[in-house]
């Protein structure tokens, strides 16, 4: 069992596509075992991608996500986070293939900010970002 950390981004939580996007992960074998809504702060978003803080996309990033309420998880499951990175597909929801989760609910955005979910890409980033939002004992498998 590994376990991975998810962002459903604010252009999702606005389409309500919140649970459908859950149901993603349950139907794959990926299960909450934290969840919580948030809105997130300048300083938050910016500590948390600070990884892309040289990167030219990374002040319209801090905006985008900071502009309107996001999901936050923990997903626990075999492989979770290679299986959240697939499920998620391509970071460009134009480039993504058919059937992933950017593919269905962020293809045709002009914002690459906006393209639905977050997750994990590495076993590092995992527990550096999952320790980042959550206390141990919010974590409930
Ligand atoms: N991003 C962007 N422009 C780019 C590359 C990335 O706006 O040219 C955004 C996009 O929302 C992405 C996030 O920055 O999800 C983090 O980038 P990363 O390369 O880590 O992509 P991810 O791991 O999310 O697929
Ligand atoms: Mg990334």
């Amino acid at each position: 069992m590994e376990r991975t950390f998810s962002i459903i981004k604010p252009d999702a939580v606005s389409k309500n596509v919140v649970g459908a996007i859950v149901d993603r992960f349950e139907k794959n074998g990926l299960r909450p075992v934290a969840m919580k809504k948030a809105q997130l702060s300048k300083e938050q978003a910016e500590l948390f991608y600070a990884e892309h803080k040289e990167r030219p996309f990374f002040g319209e990033l801090v905006g985008f996500m900071t502009s309107g309420p996001v999901v936050l998880q923990v997903l626990e499951g075999d492989s979770a986070i290679t299986k959240n990175r697939e499920l998620m597909g391509a970071t460009n929801p134009n480039n993504a293939d058919e059937g992933t989760i950017r593919y269905d609910f962020a293809r045709g955005n002009d914002d690459l900010s906006a393209n639905a979910v977050h997750g994990s890409d590495s076993p590092e980033a995992a527990a550096r970002e999952i320790s980042f939002f959550f206390k141990d004992e919010e974590l409930v498998g």
